[in-house]
């Protein structure tokens, strides 16, 4: 294949195959971390959502360009082109029913795309905390009581 790629283009491509999207991650968790924003790992709910806000019951996944199909990025591989598009149609069939099983459960998903924290992270941030503090308050007119309970994390906003 004739060599057209920047070292940063190639890199930014091969983090996308490897599936190591976890610096994009960090990245958020950081800048939502300095917005005030206090979250936890979610690693035992249905699809270990990347981030989670437990009082405002909202879900965060980091989807890689690459491993779940960016409509921009998502392009499968020349070879192998078939045992691509199958793998891929897979994690994109377990995202969807990720998000019914914690939508069930009265979770608000907000999935990110690598791309969008690279392109702007900024806007990211705004989104999550706007999704969290929506969130929260349908929380409080729903069940004043747990509201209360929940106040203190509710009110660290941005
Ligand atoms: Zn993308």
């Amino acid at each position: 294949m004739a060599d057209v790629m920047t070292p940063e283009q190639r890199s930014r491509c091969m983090s996308r195959i490897r599936g190591t999207n976890t610096s994009v991650e960090v990245r958020l968790r950081r800048s939502l971390w300095q917005a005030g924003l206090r979250y936890r790992l979610g690693r035992r709910l249905p699809g270990r959502p990347d981030i989670t806000f437990v009082a405002a019951r909202v879900a965060v996944f980091v989807d890689g360009c690459f491993w779940h199909a960016c409509p921009t990025h998502g392009v499968a591989p020349k070879a192998n082109a078939e045992f691509w598009r199958t793998k891929i149609a897979r994690n994109v069939q377990r995202d969807f029913e990720v998000n019914r099983l914690l939508r069930a459960e009265g979770w608000t998903v907000i999935r990110v795309w690598e791309h969008e924290i690279e392109n702007d992270l900024a806007k990211c941030v705004r989104r999550t905390a706007a999704t969290v503090r929506r969130a929260a308050a349908t929380l409080r007119r729903a069940s004043p009581a747990r509201a209360r309970h929940h106040r203190v994390q509710a009110s660290q906003r941005p």
